[in-house]
């Protein structure tokens, strides 16, 4: 089942390895302290670090140890709910606007990768959403007929007679197609971010956890475990590892673990049979699976969720190769070089949420889909901090929901992916 030199460990690890720890001493005083170095924090750090504001970054682990270099490198516009669903609850303004925001964070994603020459495999190669079933394929076709004019949406139907041109499996009722929708290498992604942090005058302390806050005349007071730092402002950007430090947050956010293999390497010609297109692939089910070839497409790279509670990437790797294996039947017998997890910030109401309370600002809760969102509402948050006007977004005014008696420990994970399970099997 596991290759001889098996890692658990991010694949991408192999390329871009974490950075090691540095002896750097903790500042005084900054201008600005944003605790957590993935993408939120790094995009918001190099805002306002080019806004010549004094930045310093810290980081639990080493900078990048979240989501960020752990992802399945998919690149999307991040909106989970429906349009149909965002209009009935917020109104149609409301709902394109927010529509728009996921189309605006892919491109700048694009954009940003591009102008600032970021060596990470980034290609629009276009996402392939299957359809588990006849129902949710009607569904997802009734969805793109119905998509509001003013989205200019580019997404068309592939039906199962045609599926396999993208995919080399029967097991899907056909999809959808995202043109725009893009691949990516997420920890080189993340490295590049790092360097341009650096080059706009950062400092990032690593293995550096922030264990409390304090307001006070000047500010904060944040004690760190490598001593107390002042800052004027703070950004919080701790996303699926929202803790204790921050009990307001944490109980609005829902920490869910998600799980990831790399096979090893395939061989050319059963990777154009089973991926001819290079697409990005995800699926309609609620327990969703998604996939990719790896950018020198040599492997596949699998995630998805497999137990009903959190599991040990040694367990979750042969569960996620059977799921992968019931897909293509080909790779019942191909190895796993590589199995990893990592925790996914989900909210009540789908959406990411961003906020202000004097001075302390967040952004957080991609539900999953965070590459190009987390770096868009980074970006957002540095220019809010910097006050510029630009920096505001719709999920400003959004009111970030949490239910009675959640503290931040999902114990109703269970049930509910047993319920999403049942669903699942269901032709609905
Ligand atoms: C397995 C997996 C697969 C995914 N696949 C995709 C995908 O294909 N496409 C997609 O769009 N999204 C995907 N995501 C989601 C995406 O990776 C995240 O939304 C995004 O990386 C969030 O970035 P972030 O900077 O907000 O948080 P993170 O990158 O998680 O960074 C948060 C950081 O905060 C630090 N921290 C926490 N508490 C403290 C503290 N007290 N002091 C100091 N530091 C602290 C943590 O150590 C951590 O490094 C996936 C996530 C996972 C786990």
């Amino acid at each position: 089942m596991f290759t001889q030199d098996f890692k658990e460990q991010p694949y991408w690890w192999d390329r871009s390895a974490p950075p090691t720890e540095q002896d750097t001493e903790l500042p005084k005083k900054v201008d600005v302290l944003i605790i957590g170095a993935g993408y939120t924090g790094l995009h918001a750090a190099i805002q306002t670090a080019r806004g010549s504001r004094n930045t310093l970054v810290i980081d639990a682990k080493h900078a990048g140890w979240g989501c960020s270099t752990r992802n399945g490198g998919q690149v999307s516009t991040s909106i989970k709910p429906s349009f149909s669903e965002l209009e009935k609850t917020y109104g149609k303004d409301m709902a394109l606007a927010i529509y728009k925001e996921g189309d605006k964070s892919l491109q700048f994603t694009g954009d940003f990768i591009k102008q600032e020459n970021i060596d990470c495999s980034y290609a629009e190669v276009g996402c392939f959403h299957a359809a588990h079933n006849t129902a949710q394929y009607e569904k997802l076709a009734r969805a793109i007929e119905h998509q509001a004019f003013e989205l200019q949406d580019d997404a068309y139907m592939i039906p199962r007679s045609e599926q396999r041109s993208e995919l080399g499996t029967d097991t899907y009722f056909g999809g959808a197609i995202f043109p725009k929708h893009a691949s990516i290498d997420p920890a080189a992604y993340h490295k590049g971010l790092l360097g341009k942090a650096h080059e706009a005058g950062a400092n990032i302390i690593s293995y550096c956890a922030a264990e409390n806050i304090n307001r006070d005349k000047n500010g904060f007071t944040v004690k760190t475990s490598k001593g107390i730092v002042q800052a004027n402002k703070v950004i919080i950007a701790t996303n699926g590892y929202t803790g204790s430090l921050t009990p307001r947050l944490q109980r609005r956010v829902i920490p869910i673990g998600s799980y990831v293999i790399a096979t090893e390497p395939v061989g050319k010609d059963l990777m154009d049979q089973l991926m001819p297109k290079n697409r990005i692939v995800s699926d309609t089910r609620k327990v969703v699976y998604y996939y990719r070839p790896s950018p020198d497409r040599s492997r596949i790279i699998f995630g998805g969720r497999v137990s009903l509670g959190e599991s040990d990437p040694r367990l979750s790797g042969p569960k996620l190769h059977n799921s992968l294996s019931k897909i293509f039947p080909e790779l019942e017998n191909t190895k796993i070089s590589h199995s990893w997890m990592g925790y996914v910030a989900f909210t009540f109401d789908s959406l990411m949420h961003v906020g202000e309370e004097d001075g302390l600002f967040y952004a957080m809760g991609y539900c999953g889909s965070g590459v190009g969102m987390a770096g868009y509402l980074g970006k957002k948050l540095g220019q809010q901090v910097l006050g510029l006007k630009q920096g505001k977004t719709p999920f400003n005014t959004i009111k970030f929901q949490t239910r009675p008696l959640y503290t931040g420990k999902p114990w109703f994970l269970a049930p509910s992916l047993m319920y999403y399970r049942f669903i699942d099997s269901l032709n609905i």
